[in-house]
């Protein structure tokens, strides 16, 4: 079953999925993600200004595959550069169904749910996906991958990575192929700016601490963000319900009342507070003046809830094996039982046809036993006649 954080499907749903949607459900826009999902990322930035043709190749496939009337690429007030060379590679095609829309640099103007509704005025419902409104959203470098695949043949196998951050000495984007070290990436950059540099993969809000750069570059890996060693870890302090985390969430959720929730392990309970709408965006924790790490708790939470109806899945097949196995066993018997019975009558009237026949038999041997008596009486019978010429 496929996650339903909304966070997870902006960076991990498979295209394939996104792009079948059903006859049923008519598209009237796709979406081109064109905002950088987090301060410091500036990957779909480089890629635009360097990949228009791609990527607007792409876009056509996929407006040919969901039926899509009109395309809004979305890209962030900060990037002119990249407006530009859409808009003028846009004429330079006569590609008319396609618009480029500016949206605001405000983080998370690149969360899929919040741009949509900035670019359609829709909200997708809770729980749903964008097909629900109308919408299929991809970003740009899927729009270039698919370009890729379609016109070269040629899987997904490079991509543009942002190394970044002020642990590294020259900041730099790459268009590297899957796998290459993240070492690698940090000497092309010219290497970290001190020792002992954090790394994260991702971003200032929503990355995942690395424990080294021995690790490849994955088809999820948008940004190396290598920082300075943090000088003190804040202590964290408990929850003084101050509400500055509902007034920072762009979800509309309400933060303390997820983490109280998912601290105790009433699971049930941060569900029904909406804990799948949560985009792990993490403006929460970094308003929290209680320096609570709230996204941790969210993610353990979700976690928590897949594990647990994973098993319950489990148990549930487990059952149904178990109910069809008795099931088998008991047709087997009752097979077997109606096989003997029917053997039995068999042999009963096999029984029944050799006692008939040898009725029959017996019948004959009498009727031939009187026959050969009657004739023996009548040759006893018969006058004893005497010949004229025989001797006196
Ligand atoms: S911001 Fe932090 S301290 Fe304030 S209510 Fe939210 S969790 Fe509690
Ligand atoms: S609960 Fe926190 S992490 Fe989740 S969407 Fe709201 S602000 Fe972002």
């Amino acid at each position: 079953m496929l996650p339903e954080s909304s966070a997870w499907a902006a960076r991990y749903f498979p295209s394939a999925i996104k792009l079948n949607v059903h006859d049923h459900i008519p598209v009237e826009s796709l979406i081109i993600n064109g905002a950088e999902c987090e301060p410091y990322i500036t990957c779909d930035d480089r890629l635009m200004q360097e990949q228009p043709e791609e990527i607007i190749g792409g876009i056509q496939i996929m407006m040919h595959i969901i039926n899509a009337p009109q395309c809004l690429i979305g890209v962030e007030d900060n990037k002119p550069q990249a407006i530009a060379t859409l808009q003028a590679t846009l004429t330079a095609m006569d590609e008319t169904r396609v618009q480029v829309i500016t949206v605001p640099t405000l983080y998370p103007t690149g969360s899929e749910k919040q741009l949509i509704q900035i670019l359609t005025g829709k909200e997708v419902p809770s729980g749903g996906r964008p097909a629900n409104v109308g919408v299929v959203c991809h970003n740009t470098a899927t729009a270039r991958a698919i370009y890729r695949a379609i016109h070269h043949g040629e899987p997904l196998i490079d991509r543009y990575v942002t190394v970044t951050g002020e642990g590294i000495t020259q900041p730099a984007n790459f268009d590297v192929p899957l796998g290459t070290p993240i070492q690698h990436l940090v000497e092309q950059a010219g290497g970290y700016a001190q020792p002992d540099p954090q790394l994260l993969d991702g971003r200032p809000m929503m990355g995942v601490k690395l424990p080294s750069d021995q690790i490849p570059i994955v088809k999820a890996t948008n940004c190396i963000l290598i920082t300075r060693p943090a000088d003190t870890t804040p202590t964290v302090m408990p929850c003084i319900r101050c509400g500055r985390c509902a007034q920072s969430c762009p979800a509309s959720l309400l933060p303390q009342q997820l983490y109280w929730h998912a601290r105790a392990r009433e699971f049930e309970k941060a569900e029904n507070y909406h804990l799948f709408d949560c985009i792990e965006c993490g403006c929460c924790a970094y308003v929290c003046p209680s320096h609570i790490p709230l996204v941790d708790y969210y993610r353990f939470a979700k976690a928590e809830i897949r594990t647990q109806r994973d098993a319950k899945n489990k148990a549930e097949r487990a059952r149904e094996r178990h109910d069809f196995h008795q099931e088998r066993l008991e047709r087997a018997k009752r097979e077997k039982a109606e096989k003997l019975a029917k053997h039995k009558q068999q042999a009963q009237a096999g029984d029944a046809d050799d006692s008939k026949q040898a009725a029959i038999r017996a019948a004959l041997e009498r009727a031939k036993a009187k026959k050969a008596q009657a004739a023996a009486s009548a040759n006893a019978a018969a006058p004893i006649t005497h010949s004229e010429n025989a001797p006196e």
